[in-house]
């Protein structure tokens, strides 16, 4: 029996959920008594490739073809679903991103398989499998039992710890049969936002809110992300009104983000706002009013007026770093 991963990468390289994800799959692999598959679609190196090995993967499957470079998912179901079936699968594990979630119910209608989505920690019974995974925008709970034969779960950021489980590399590389007729999108055209960091993938995220009171009050914030190599976010008014542009709102509407670190200054955490950043391991708040919502939500706060708080961190982070 085999547990499936898809990795998912950009530019050649592994993106960190790839590794999150082949380490979730290691983790509940023990237990299932399974090996664990990954499946990589795209050109990356071998050496790349036996990353995943680090942390599991019994086999590693390698897909190269160009027609799939654009990410069809029409295409990559029926492809992970024929792996899943040869592999004798018995649960497949995606990232809880735009390209798993487009994914994972299709593959789910297509194996008549169960289908768990947004999981955010390790199972608590793996026989059977019942995973917990968030509800209300964040504000609860569930504990879903798993009970088809097949099972899908697509994985939140941060729901377990890497940890690392080397394995023998073993890639092996796979030609399938990709007719035109599976292919049902046509990419015409791809434009690059060169420059910035990914929200979505970013390790650090420093955010602003309306507390900043206008678009030309952000130096101190871009200052601050330059030196901790963060990606810069805002609350949705901030965009509405137009300070920052729409790409780089959080939240129930915006970007759903998990970074290790979110800094959020003068944001006073709406339920809205929260659901987008509620993953994030460790939060920052920075707000005057010692009665804002985002206090209950961060690990660490500090009340105060940003533009006097903001000044005070940048220079104790360029000493910490001299
Ligand atoms: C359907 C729907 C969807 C929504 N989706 C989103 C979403 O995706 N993302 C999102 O962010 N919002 C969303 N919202 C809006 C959300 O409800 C809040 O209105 C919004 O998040 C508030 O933004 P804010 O925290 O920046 O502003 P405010 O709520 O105005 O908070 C500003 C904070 O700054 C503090 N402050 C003021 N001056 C200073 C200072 N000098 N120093 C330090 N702190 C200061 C204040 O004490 C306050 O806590 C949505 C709303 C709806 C109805």
């Amino acid at each position: 029996m085999s547990i499936l991963v898809f990795s998912e990468n950009r530019n050649g390289k592994l993106k960190k959920n790839a590794i999150e994800a082949v380490s979730y799959a290691s983790q509940i692999a023990k237990e299932n008594s399974a090996q664990v598959v990954a499946i990589s679609v795209g050109k990356l190196a071998d050496e790349e490739l036996s990353l995943l090995a680090k942390y599991g993967a019994n086999k590693i499957i390698s897909v190269t073809d160009e027609k799939l470079k654009h990410e069809d998912t029409m295409a990559y179901t029926k492809l992970i679903a024929d792996i899943f079936n040869k592999e004798n699968g018995k649960i497949a594990i995606f990232s809880h991103s735009n390209l798993g979630k487009a994914i994972a119910p299709r593959l789910s209608v297509k194996l008549k398989a169960g289908l768990a989505a947004g999981v955010t920690d390790l199972p608590d019974s793996a026989n059977p499998l019942v995973v917990k995974r968030k509800t209300y925008n964040g504000l609860a709970f569930l504990n879903v039992k798993v009970k088809s034969d097949k099972k899908i779960l697509t994985l939140n950021a941060n729901a377990c710890d890497i940890v690392e489980n080397p394995v023998d590399v073993n890639i092996e590389k796979l030609s399938p049969q990709i007719e035109d007729s599976m292919l049902k999108t046509k990419v015409t055209n791809v434009d690059l936002i060169i420059g910035k960091i990914l929200l979505t993938e970013a390790d650090i995220v420093v955010s602003g809110g309306r507390g900043l009171k206008s678009g030309d009050n952000w130096k101190p914030l871009e200052e601050l992300a330059d030196l901790l190599g963060a990606g810069l976010a805002c609350s949705r008014p901030v965009s509405d009104e137009g300070w920052r542009p729409h790409d780089e709102h959080v939240g129930q509407t915006g970007k759903i983000i998990a970074p290790t670190l979110y800094i959020a200054v003068g944001i006073s955490g709406a339920i809205q706002h929260i659901g987008g950043v509620s993953a994030s391991k460790i939060m920052v708040a920075i707000d005057k009013d010692k009665d804002a919502a985002i206090f209950s939500y961060a690990d660490y706060g500090i009340v105060g007026d940003a533009f006097k708080v903001l000044p005070r961190l940048i220079e104790s982070v360029k000493k910490f770093k001299s």
